[in-house]
């Protein structure tokens, strides 16, 4: 027999969770949304259709990868595939060709501009004793000290790691974790093969790389969708309840502030509670022309605005530029018009022939993901009652918040359930 089972949050993870239980069991969906993506999707401002955050992915996510290509994406149609590249305006230029670990990082710090000969040196030396202690810390420290006390310098400090903890862990360096850095750096400057460490670009809107198709799929393979229904109640006792209605087993696929609320368990409750969050703000420019970035994906080192992205490049959006700032900072202080004016006066400095702005826009996740700090305690997919399990980014506890992280914690939970499902039935037999 088939168990009947709820999934609340139509996220990445919810979306995986769905896709992987949809051959072996009778799915509900439950979306608070009127459309699923959750964090990852596009959003309607004053009539200008924007994805809520620019997102980035690697080759090293090969489940959010295979489960895009088994709900019907052409993967190679919908990502821009491009060696490692890291190119600050004012800064590390570092381009990284499509070779297997380490050579490809070798050969980029080699030819890699506005870093000294000691830098270069620091950085690999660095690198490989990470390798060989296999990318393991030992006792989990914060990134900043941690490498300090590694031989990075201050140049190095500003110009590379402190860019790319906020890009990777939305977390301040001082209070970011050292062993989720490193196990980023393995998935990427330390992927085995070129493939992994590619840094993959969307070419389309965030609904359509993923949530769009997913839910269509998940539509035709016969699961129930209630999109724009937020879920008030769960209940256990007796039996798995969710507004009222029943099912064999949940799967709670929200964020973790939404997940402790709604959960209502001491231990989670507990477990969540000196977590901390933090924001990712997005600011769109359009511009009246083709913006000339030099790369897809440019990075500032000395600005407010961290990477802009040249979505006329990669997704056709004319004269349109995405500029990032992760996690909490000096731009949170200014008003819209101000950090809009501000990244601005950024670009023209950089940027020669700047056509003339005609619109910009500003997306603030106040909560985009938890913050990545030093030996935080992840909960486990089964939850302390029967028949209930948890996904979310927030659960794959080898990674950030990402969206890889948010996938696999999403199959993690259908598996741990079906498991529990077919051990009981055999029980029962
Ligand atoms: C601006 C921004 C930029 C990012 N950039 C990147 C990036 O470049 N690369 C990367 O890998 N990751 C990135 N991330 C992180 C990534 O988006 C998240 O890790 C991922 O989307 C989380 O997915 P999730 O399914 O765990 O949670 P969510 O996406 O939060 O999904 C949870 C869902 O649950 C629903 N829900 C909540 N409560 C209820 C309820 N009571 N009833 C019904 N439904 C409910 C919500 O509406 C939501 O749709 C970024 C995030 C943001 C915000």
């Amino acid at each position: 027999m088939k168990p009947r089972v709820a999934i609340i949050g139509a996220g990445w993870a919810g979306l995986a969770a769905a896709i992987t239980l949809a051959p072996q069991a009778d799915v509900t969906l439950f979306e608070a949304g009127r459309h699923a993506g959750g964090r990852a999707r596009r959003v309607w401002l004053d009539g200008m259709a924007l994805d809520n955050g620019q997102h980035i992915l690697l080759g090293a996510y090969r489940d959010s990868l295979r489960l895009m290509r088994e709900v019907g994406v052409d993967t190679s149609r919908v990502l821009a595939a491009q060696p490692l590249c890291w190119h600050q305006i004012d800064g590390v230029q570092l381009q990284c060709p499509d070779w297997p670990a380490p050579w490809h990082v070798l050969a980029g710090l080699v030819t890699a501009r506005g870093l000294r000969w000691r830098d270069k040196w620091a950085l690999a030396r660095l690198l490989t004793q990470l390798r060989m202690r296999r990318w393991q810390i030992g006792h989990d420290v914060a990134a900043l000290p941690w490498l300090q006390q590694h031989g990075q310098s201050a140049a190095l400090l500003q110009g590379f790691w402190t860019p790319l903890i906020l890009a990777t862990l939305n977390t301040p360096p001082a209070q970011a974790s050292m062993q989720l850095l490193a196990n980023v750096l393995r998935d990427s400057l330390g992927a085995p093969d070129a493939a992994a460490s590619r840094l993959l670009l969307p070419t389309v809107n965030l609904s359509a790389l993923f949530a769009d198709p997913a839910v269509q799929w998940l539509a035709a393979a016969g699961c129930t969708l209630r999109l724009g229904h937020r879920v008030r109640q769960l209940q256990w006792q007796p039996s798995p309840h969710v507004d009222g209605e029943a099912f064999d087993a949940v799967i709670v696929a929200t964020a973790p502030q939404h997940a402790a609320r709604l959960v209502n368990e001491e231990k989670l409750a507990q477990l969540l509670k000196p977590w901390q969050y933090q924001p990712i703000t997005t600011v769109y420019l359009r511009f009246e022309g083709r913006v000339c970035l030099p790369q897809a994906m440019t990075g500032v080192a000395r600005g407010l605005g961290q990477w802009w992205f040249d979505r006329e490049s990669l997704s056709g959006e004319t004269g349109l530029v995405s500029v990032v700032i992760s996690a909490d900072g000096e731009h949170r202080t200014l008003s819209r018009e101000a950090l809009c004016a501000r990244v601005l006066d950024e670009m023209r400095r950089h940027v020669p022939n700047l056509p003339p702005l005609c619109a910009s826009w500003l997306i603030t996740e106040q909560r985009a993901t938890f913050a990545a700090n030093v030996a935080l305690p992840r909960p486990a997919v089964r939850l302390g009652v029967k028949s209930g399990y948890l996904a979310g980014d927030w659960l794959c506890a080898d990674y950030p918040a990402t969206l890889e992280g948010a996938v696999r914690s999403g199959i993690a939970a259908a598996q741990a359930l079906m498991q529990d499902w077919k051990k009981a039935d055999e029980a029962n037999v």
